[in-house]
């Protein structure tokens, strides 16, 4: 029987190939620049300290089955923690929300549940670059997906007269995927007052706010001020909107795969209507989701210490990625690498793209064993004082 003639061979995913391909590298002067997770001053993983404190706390948890939308105190806190205590939204119970896989599981239900609701015409637009998982995430459930110049390369900054355009043009309740903080790619994020202007057209056209918030808190190093988009547009404007969120980069928990997913809605019983609609999803995917990470974060947000502890981790990561921007750009500077390095320095958070051909990328991998994707994006929290200066060598003998 010819079961599986008809599937065809996909090629492996580019930024797990990378890894594998770092990984598998004997060179010990190897850089991995490639895959978004934060390293610490000796290139190791980092568990954050506050991570370590919670896991205590969590020891004689039982094993059982969680809720189908998760564990109730991890929904309550991060919830309140993403759209603030005070929400209105919140007190008007005009707020939806179910645990995720992590913010790629929370894009998902985000897409299953707006698919069901708009009848998939509606189509959703995402940054160009973006997160190389966006328009998949989105095309698997059957959206048509287009995307819209988000940055200039040329110069290194935001389009802002593009995502005007392109909002102005769309069609009312297109759903738009905004990077809550820290744009990955290019990290280059909308002032507070170019997100006034976004929230009010898309409040004028009528078209949904969806945000992918997977950096919140470790962009600048303060949650509140990273979750200044999302805040505007659902308390100030108060606009419809899905939210998801990760706690895989702000906790350092990525294998844990926690995240959440918040809809804020017109009604209450909307909401509960939602909040239904996302439980069948995940009834029918997953039964229900895993409870390390949950029990993880809860701990953390419901001790005011532990709180404050995680606030210092966050600055310690946020910090430490921002003087390596430095560091490397000054390293460039003194080595008189030909070209404009000062997006480094002008973008935030972990990502930050060179601005090198494809041929150029190539060669800092083979000659350098320095890892980057082939868009010349580099994670910055993979720099260190012990490789920024090899990084900024190898890259201003491969530019002259
Ligand atoms: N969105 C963006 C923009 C990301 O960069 C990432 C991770 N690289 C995610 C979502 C999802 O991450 P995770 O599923 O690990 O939380």
């Amino acid at each position: 029987q010819d079961f599986f003639t008809q599937v065809p061979r996909i090629p492996p995913d580019a930024i797990f190939d990378l890894t594998k391909k770092f990984l598998g590298d004997p060179d010990p002067r190897k850089v991995n620049l490639g895959q978004g997770t934060y390293k610490d001053e000796n290139g190791a993983p980092w568990i954050l300290p506050v991570v370590k404190a919670a896991k205590d706390k969590t020891q004689d948890a039982n094993h059982e089955y969680l809720p189908i939308l998760g564990l109730a105190t991890f929904r309550k806190l991060a919830t309140e923690l993403v759209l603030g205590k005070d929400a209105s939204a919140i007190a008007l119970q005009r707020v939806a929300s179910s645990q995720a896989l992590s913010g790629t599981g929370a894009l998902h239900l985000a897409g299953e549940m707006l698919f069901r609701a708009l009848g998939g015409e509606a189509p959703v637009y995402i940054t160009k670059p973006t997160w190389s998982n966006h328009r998949q995430v989105f095309a698997t459930i059957g959206f048509e997906v287009h995307d819209f110049k988000w940055y200039d390369d040329n110069t290194g900054q935001i389009d802002f007269e593009s995502i005007t355009n392109t909002l102005r043009n769309a069609p009312p309740r297109s759903i738009f995927v905004f990077h809550a903080s820290a744009h990955n790619p290019s990290g280059c994020d909308p002032s507070e007052e170019q997100w006034r202007s976004i929230a009010r057209i898309v409040q004028e056209r009528g078209l949904f706010p969806l945000f992918d918030a997977a950096y919140l808190g470790i962009t600048s190093g303060d949650y509140d001020r990273d979750a200044f988009a999302i805040r505007h547009f659902i308390n100030e404007c108060g606009l419809q909107a899905a939210v998801c969120s990760s706690f895989a980069k702000n906790m350092g928990l990525y294998g844990e795969r926690i995240g959440l997913v918040t809809f804020v809605t017109q009604s209450s019983d909307e909401a509960m209507a939602v909040e239904s609609t996302l439980e069948q999803i995940t009834r029918g995917e997953i039964s229900n989701p895993p409870a390390f990470g949950a029990r993880i974060v809860s701990a953390v947000l419901e001790d005011e210490s532990l709180r404050a502890e995680w606030a210092r981790n966050l600055s310690t990561m946020s910090t430490r990625i921002a003087d390596m921007r430095k560091d490397l750009f000054n390293a460039l500077i003194k080595l008189h690498a030909p070209g404009d390095w000062r997006r480094v320095v002008e973008q935030r958070g972990m990502f930050c793209i060179l601005g090198l051909s494809l041929e150029q990328v190539l060669h800092l991998r083979e000659k350098y064993h320095i890892y980057m994707a082939d868009t010349s994006r580099i994670s910055i929290a993979g720099l260190n004082p012990s490789n920024v200066w090899y990084t900024a060598e190898a890259i201003t003998k491969t530019v002259q």
